[in-house]
């Protein structure tokens, strides 16, 4: 008898089940499961030494083990003894699996239950031959068994699970329709269920994922369907072939490029499996026993490999370097060319992976190695190559629904700023913040090299920070972000209704509500939001704010005006206090009346000269007045499509800046480590401009909110006598 026998144990401790300790102990203490392993390590230490033949790995309650049938019987009676007698616990028979491949299952029991009786040591495992009415819940399995949540077994019967589950998946995902909150509704697909396939993914290959049969795709679909129904009030569904392609590219695509950030599986999967599996080769080099885990080849010549995981890992490196435009280091080749230190060139080339045959020694390699990229890259890096050559997206790029679609795309990208700026006063990106940035550079930087401070407009996403979300407002923002209808527009645009300023229809994208200065109420409402915003994150600063008795200063033509917000104390701009103005602005036309072609149409093609111009414009009205009374005055120009300008990001990292080091002041480190302190205050920034991104979103949706009595009354005719004849009218 050649076949390999494996079982799946599950330990149980009279009426508490060890994944009971699990549960309620690791929520006190995440060390508490290793405590347990640790704890139950020596048992199978003990029985495992008997059996030198024998193959097992354990975690928790949860064990494995490969060994001829009969072994892998006397190991199992052994254990249960051993456990029992050593940690009082029970293992529970009937939950075992042994899976004999190669035979029917008929033949299966009978050759288990020969062994059981003919065996005096065995027979305390009479039980497992029971049959029960469930026949996945028998314990003798010739198709496959799961282990710790991966199948093993046939290929029918991986596919089978795989599709089991992602049928679920799609199912569970519907069930979310019902939230009330569409922040909570994107955050719980994003987060606890775009992530369900991940632990498969690591250990599946790609190939199975990718069969249609595992329903990988319809997971990914259903995915983003319900976040792009959401977010639409179900005009999704209306989309045409090319507008879906589009939308869910946009829902698919990370932050960075514009994206809501829900990578898809089938792209992430390919990623998890070439890192997991790559590690795996590199940690299982430095155990003493690889020898008897790899019976066949060397891990130091793939050309030897012959086990079926690292012939798929052998395949997904291909792959990755034919599909995904990846390249495979070559220490020798391009020794001297790999110090070079400029960011942006290295973000360009393509993404550098180790051959294959320096994974094993990847904790030891030499320092022309690593120059020359031979550094297994992180996971992440792996899953935005593979996005930048994503097939389904390439289709989608090639049929935008509108130009609009195309515009906020480029708006959405991450956009930067020099984080130091030294330009004059009176040239576009003056900095009255250069001397109060946190890491002074060498003013003779040159300008490519300098530090540039980074937004993403759609980052804030991912925050999970969460103020509840209206519906209407979400989808406001939601549909603006896309470029499509806002719904409650939709109705007003398809009546004709007239703005109340008289002169326009307004439109469904927003844009002439965006430009029109007669929507005060909503107006007011958005531009309060974002100063509610800004006011947060300065008291977690340790920022005093102070939004009443803010000192008017002299406008031009004799007009009295002021800021919305000053910082006391905080002696940035050569002054004491700061005085801020916050100003959003549109990147769409919608209020020309020489030209009506300009309305929805992209005010200019370099975006951060709206935000220049405006920021210049406060600028030139306020900043003498307040220096005449001794404030530095800041506009914090933002749009609607979720952009920073240079001066408001700036603030936000300084801001960033203070709260690390208050933080550390707090817990009485006044010294941290550069790197300790690099790490929280990079989180700080990020939470910063997520908390102003979440702010300006709603800001972006409330300034869209048309008031029904604010819109001008269609005109009867006047020489129409009989008013019922138009009962619109009456009233
Ligand atoms: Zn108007």
């Amino acid at each position: 008898m050649t076949q390999r026998l494996h079982y799946g144990m599950k330990a149980q401790m009279g009426k508490c089940t060890t994944s009971r300790v699990h549960r309620e102990d690791s929520k006190v203490d995440p060390l508490e499961m290793l405590r347990f392993c640790a704890t139950i390590h020596p048992v199978w230490a003990r029985v495992m030494a008997r059996h030198p033949r024998a193959r097992v790995l354990a975690f928790a309650d949860d064990g494995f083990v490969r060994a001829s049938l009969a072994e892998c019987l006397h190991i199992l009676a052994e254990l249960k003894v051993a456990f029992k007698e050593d940690t009082k616990l029970d293992i529970c028979l009937p939950k075992c699996k042994i899976y004999i491949n190669g035979l029917t299952l008929a033949d299966a029991r009978e050759e288990v239950h020969q062994i059981v009786e003919a065996d005096p040591a065995l027979f305390g495992l009479k039980d497992i031959i029971t049959t029960n009415d469930d026949p996945a819940k028998n314990v003798v399995q010739v198709d496959g068994m799961v282990c710790v949540g991966v199948p093993i077994g046939s290929p029918e019967f991986v596919q089978a699970f795989v599709a089991e589950k992602s049928k679920a998946m799609v199912e569970d995902v519907k069930k979310l329709q019902l939230l009330t909150d569409p922040g909570v509704h994107f955050k719980l697909v994003s987060y606890c269920h775009n992530t369900r396939l991940s632990h498969l993914s690591r250990t599946l290959p790609p190939t199975t994922m990718a069969n249609p049969a595992c329903g990988i795709q319809t997971v990914d679909y259903a995915v983003v369907n319900e976040v792009l129904a959401k977010g639409t009030d179900n005009r999704s569904a209306l989309w045409g072939r090319a507008a879906m392609n589009w939308y869910r590219m946009t829902a698919q695509l990370p932050h960075h490029e514009g994206g809501m950030g829900l990578t898809p599986q089938r792209a992430s999967g390919i990623a998890a499996f070439y890192s997991a599996s790559s590690t795996f080769v590199g940690w299982l080099a430095q155990r003493p026993h690889r020898l008897q885990w790899l019976r066949q080849g060397e891990l130091d010549d793939p050309g030897t490999w012959l086990t079926g995981p690292l012939l798929e890992l052998t395949h997904t490196h291909k792959t990755l370097l034919q599909d995904y435009k990846c390249v495979e280091a070559a220490p020798a080749a391009n020794a001297g060319v790999a110090d070079a230190d400029n960011g942006a060139q290295r973000a360009a080339s393509p993404l550098s992976l180790p051959p294959l045959n320096l994974l094993h020694k990847q904790h030891q390699l030499s320092e022309e190695e690593i120059g020359a990229g031979c550094v297994l890259p992180l996971q992440r890096r792996v899953t935005g190559q593979i996005m930048s050559h994503w097939g389904p997206h390439a289709t989608a790029k090639a049929e935008p629904p509108s130009a609009r679609c195309q515009h906020l795309r480029m708006l959405h990208r991450t956009h930067t700023c020099i984080a130091t700026s030294s330009t004059d006063d009176g040239e576009p990106g003056h900095s009255i913040l250069q001397h109060d940035m946190p890491d002074q550079e060498d003013p003779d930087c040159p300008e490519a090299k300098k530090r540039r401070l980074k937004h993403a407009g759609a980052a804030h996403m991912s925050c999970l920070a969460h103020e509840p979300v209206k519906k209407e407002e979400w989808e406001a923002w939601f549909c603006q972000f896309l470029g499509e209808p806002i719904p409650a527009l939709e109705k007003l645009a398809r009546a004709r209704s007239v703005c109340a300023c008289g002169r326009h229809i307004i439109d469904a994208y927003g844009d002439h509500v965006h430009a029109c200065k007669q929507h005060t109420g909503s107006r007011k409402a958005a531009h309060e939001t974002i100063l509610d915003a800004i006011e947060a994150i300065c008291r977690k600063a340790g920022i005093t704010t102070e939004r009443r008795n803010i000192p008017s200063v002299q406008k031009r033509r004799n007009k009295r005006g002021r800021g919305d917000l000053v910082l006391k104390n905080v002696n940035l701009g050569g002054h004491r206090h700061l005085v801020l103005d916050v100003a959003v602005n549109h990147e769409f036309g919608g209020d020309n009346l020489a030209d009506v072609s300009r309305n929805g149409a992209l005010r200019d093609a370099q975006p951060a000269r709206i935000l220049e111009n405006t920021a210049r414009t406060k600028v030139a009205r306020y900043r003498a007045g307040y220096a005449a009374i001794r404030h530095a005055f800041l506009p914090c120009v933002l749009s609607t499509s979720g952009r920073l300008h240079g001066e408001f990001l700036r603030l936000l990292y300084i801001i960033a800046h203070r709260r690390t080091t208050r933080w550390f002041q707090r817990h009485s480190n006044d010294e941290p480590s550069e790197d300790a302190f690099k790490f929280r205050r990079g989180q700080y920034f990020w939470h910063t401009r997520a908390a102003i991104g979440q702010a300006a979103a709603r800001a972006v949706a409330q300034r869209v909110h048309v008031a029904e009595h604010t819109l001008r009354r269609h005109r009867v005719p006047s020489n129409v006598q009989d008013d019922l004849a138009y009962p619109a009218t009456v009233h």
